[in-house]
């Protein structure tokens, strides 16, 4: 994990060579979440297996969960999948991935302590495991585990009080492993636990599985093992896809977690040099209990540090402990993207734990064999000593730690204060270490005209609930806070069990600027100012209104319009454009008005029915006027992050992967309405001969730029005169804009998110802002400091963040990331404008 900062950017066009010809996975069902949010998955899924053979090669084996009835073991006779000579870890002498059923069906078969179900598939349709651990368990047994699981987070005062909830509780662990595929020993180390814990005669381990379940996903990136990538298969990394969840080894996790409710949880990675262990550095996440969650965080990593020594290796003597070695910044636990700091807000004590010695990327190349298999053997010992030691201290420290998960949402159902941390709490505790939040009383996402956008809303809620944060929708019409709100409007009363989990997803977040020096990764997220939907906050005072538990987001989608009229959608959000794309693949006539609406024929309202179903979103008859220009279904030529690719996938659009290479062996763009370009093509880097094919395309094509890459290409080009300005490269995070009324219609949002931010000054003839940064100080949460040529938030303000024009070509620069990491979903609707306009020309 050590490359936090770097190779956040794959390019797909990568991830295909490296991936598809090595693809022999068994055809498989749907990703289990899909129903959840089914336009986005469905695209999103499937765009990563377009073009992919299903392979006929037979797995054997069935999977049949028994539900929630069963006690344990639960054996399930995994499939097995066949034989991959090519797959990275042989070289390691690690386990492959397709060694893992054989060996978990062999390991159910001689032990009643264990356990395999499958959680769900990756990218590629490779089985997600999760395999528990634990002394057998009669049905009554195992629903008496659940019920005392649910009283600690639904009724934590009762189960403070519950002296056999004490006693007989399981200490539940949660192992994850490989989330970063090239990371390869979590696996090989909770493969050795897992043995060994099924066939141990030692009476203390033995009893150890009486008072304790642990949960382990053998590899969380199964793709990425195979291949030895560290992205999944879709170009993303999972350990940064938390509290966004665009993929499925994201997702599985997401589901296990709330399933088990950890004590304690470890993240397996490597490869830092000294072994690495959290608890990290300032800023920590504000939304914490983070009292409860220190005092164990710092024993165990004690305790783990431990284990590591007795090793005996001489690379293994000490460990790195963030918290306590490494000065503020550096490994710090702000964002909630990576697995453990998400756990934290479910109840769990996490911890990253970087196995030492490195054996990816050049080392895997040029070392000998014999010396990556020196360096992976020490790396296995200390993934199994980290996780012994982690299950030992869940074992040692049990009652505390149910009773702190315990004060942990009883805090939140109270409604009560974070807890001032004295100085000297676990040793090194100060002053730097203080983060807190104020939470709100309830947030209410509105229905009605308050909402911007519904099917944004309905997003929002489901996703929430899928975090297990609660929701309830208002019976009645109300006020609060001196807003009033329509019936049906969504409730998040934040006095609730994971009201961390709620805040830290609805909050605006934080300027952490001025905290410490430079940040590891993310700073800002906000889905309340990203995703597109209202969201308002009750500071104070308490929904006085009669609500309904809310399972599912209700449906948003309608067609408000007399038959035989022509109809007409706002083209605003993520859904919009699901709707338009779908609809003009159907060879419908669309049209598009300058302000961003898309007209659609009397004609199609079976299509437009079942469009507004599917995508939930709502047309109306359109108004009298111009019927704009016409909207083809736009083939987009994206030379862009992996990301990128994977939202303009989703949302529906027709794209084709590009770069200079593919210019240069005859990429066909006379069927491209537009070129997206923010990596892997250099103008300059072309031949003469690609060049004058491109040129060609310019003359009157659409482009669409994106970043520091992007803005590269628009200058050399010769496409839109501006002077661009870029901000310090690691500056990221949610800042407020300001829309103007340009080419690109009506969807305006009022914050974006940077990173690496650029901006646009010395508009020349022509160009338009069509966004501008807020004045003053644009960034509302996040971290940007000024570089060393002075250039901060303070000369972004009022410049331009995107700008359009005609050279040619019609042209939108993008100077903010508005399709970063699948997060900002409220800002997809803008790109897709800029797509449309600039196909038009
Ligand atoms: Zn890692």
């Amino acid at each position: 994990m050590v490359a936090r900062r770097s190779a956040r950017r794959v390019l797909l066009v990568l991830m295909l060579a490296l991936v598809l010809p090595t693809l022999t996975v068994p055809a498989q069902a749907g990703t289990p979440s899909a129903h959840r949010d089914p336009g986005y998955v469905e695209h999103g899924a499937t765009a990563a297996a377009a073009g992919t053979a299903h392979s006929p090669v037979a797995a054997h084996g069935v999977n049949h969960r028994g539900g929630d009835r069963e006690g344990y073991p639960r054996r399930t006779e995994l499939r097995v999948f066949p034989t991959d000579a090519g797959d990275k870890a042989v070289k390691l002498g690690l386990l492959p991935y397709h060694d893992l059923a054989p060996a978990l069906n062999d390991l159910q078969a001689r032990s009643d302590r264990v356990s395999a179900e499958v959680i769900g598939q990756s990218t590629l349709g490779r089985d997600l495991y999760l395999v528990t651990v634990t002394a057998p368990e009669t049905p009554e047994q195992a629903r008496q585990q659940d019920r005392w699981r649910e009283r600690i987070e639904n009724d934590p005062a009762a189960a403070a009080k519950d002296s056999r909830l004490a006693r007989d509780y399981k200490a539940p662990v949660w192992i994850n492993a490989n989330i970063h595929g090239d990371e390869w020993e979590g696996t090989d180390g909770a493969m050795r636990v897992i043995e060994d814990l099924a066939t141990t005669t030692d009476p203390a381990e033995v009893r150890l599985l009486d008072s304790t379940r642990v949960y382990f996903t053998v590899t969380n990136n199964p793709d990425g093992r195979v291949a030895g990538t560290r992205a999944n298969a879709a170009g993303f990394d999972v350990n940064r896809d938390h509290i966004t969840s665009t993929q499925p080894e994201s997702k599985a996790v997401r589901d296990v977690v709330i399933g088990t409710q950890p004590l304690v949880m470890l993240d397996e990675h490597g490869y830092t040099g000294t072994t690495l262990i959290e608890p990290g550095t300032p800023p920590h996440g504000q939304n914490y209990e983070y009292d409860l969650y220190l005092k164990h965080a710092y024993e165990n990593a004690l305790g783990m540090e431990k284990a590591i020594a007795e090793l005996g290796h001489p690379e293994t003597a000490r460990a790195d402990i963030p918290f306590r070695d490494f000065p503020p910044g550096e490994w710090d636990d702000w964002p909630p993207i990576f697995t453990p700091m998400y756990a934290i807000y479910h109840g769990a004590v996490g911890h990253t734990v970087e196995v030492p010695l490195r054996v990816n990327r050049t080392e895997y190349d040029t070392l000998p064999v014999e010396e990556l298999r020196r360096r992976s053997a020490i790396n296995t010992d200390v993934a199994a000593a980290t996780i012994s030691a982690g299950i030992a201290y869940a074992e040692d420290n049990r009652r505390e730690l149910i009773a702190d998960q315990i004060e942990v949402f009883r805090r939140g159902w109270e409604g009560e204060s974070q807890r001032e941390i004295p100085d000297g709490y676990v040793p090194g505790f100060g002053e730097e270490d203080r983060y807190s939040a104020e939470f709100p009383r309830a947030y209410v996402i509105p229905a009605g005209t308050a909402q911007r956008s519904a099917p944004a809303a309905a997003r929002l809620v489901d996703h929430l609930v899928a975090n297990d944060v609660r929701v309830t929708r208002a019976k009645h019409a109300f006020r609060l806070s001196g807003r009033n709100h329509a019936a049906g409007s969504y409730v998040v009363d934040m006095r609730q069990p994971k009201r961390g989990l709620a805040n830290v997803i609805l909050a605006d977040g934080k300027d952490i600027s001025a905290d410490v020096p430079r940040m590891y990764d993310i700073s800002g997220w906000s889905h309340g100012l990203l995703w597109g939907a209202t969201v308002d906050a009750s500071r104070s005072q308490a929904p006085k209104v009669r609500t309904t538990p809310v399972p599912a987001a209700s449906p948003t989608g309608s067609v408000d319009a007399p038959r035989g009229k022509d109809l007409a959608l706002r083209v605003v959000d993520g859904k919009d454009v699901q709707a338009v794309n779908f609809l003009a693949g159907q060879d419908i006539a669309l049209h598009r008005r300058d302000d961003g609406t898309v007209l659609v024929p009397a004609s199609a309202r079976r299509q437009v029915e079942t469009a507004a179903e599917r995508f939930g979103v709502r047309f109306t008859r359109a108004g009298p006027g111009e019927r704009g220009t016409p909207l083809p279904a736009p083939v987009v030529a994206a030379s862009a992050s992996a990301d990128e690719l994977f939202v303009l996938r989703e949302l529906g659009f027709d794209v084709r992967p590009v770069s200079t290479q593919a210019l240069e062996d005859g990429f066909d763009l006379t069927e491209v309405g537009t070129l997206f370009v923010s990596a892997g093509l250099s103008y300059t880097g072309l031949s003469d001969a690609a060049r004058g094919r491109l040129d060609d395309f310019l003359a009157d094509g659409g482009v669409v730029t994106r970043g520091a890459a992007g803005a590269t290409f628009n200058e050399e080009a010769g496409l839109l005169p501006v002077t661009t300005v870029a901000g310090r490269s690691d500056a990221n995070g949610v800042v407020a804009v300001s829309g103007v009324q340009g080419v690109l219609g009506g969807a305006a949002p009022e914050h974006s998110f940077v990173y690496s931010p650029l901006w646009f000054t010395e508009l020349g003839e022509g160009v338009v802002a069509e966004q501008r940064y807020g004045e003053g100080n644009p960034l509302v949460a996040g971290h940007w400091l000024p570089g060393d040529d002075g250039n901060g938030p303070a000369q972004a303000a009022g410049e331009a963040s995107v700008v359009s024009g005609v050279a040619g070509a019609r042209t939108v620069l993008f100077g903010t990331e508005p399709l970063f990491r699948g997060h900002p979903k409220g800002l997809y609707g803008h790109v897709a404008q800029a797509l449309y306009w600039t196909a038009a020309g």
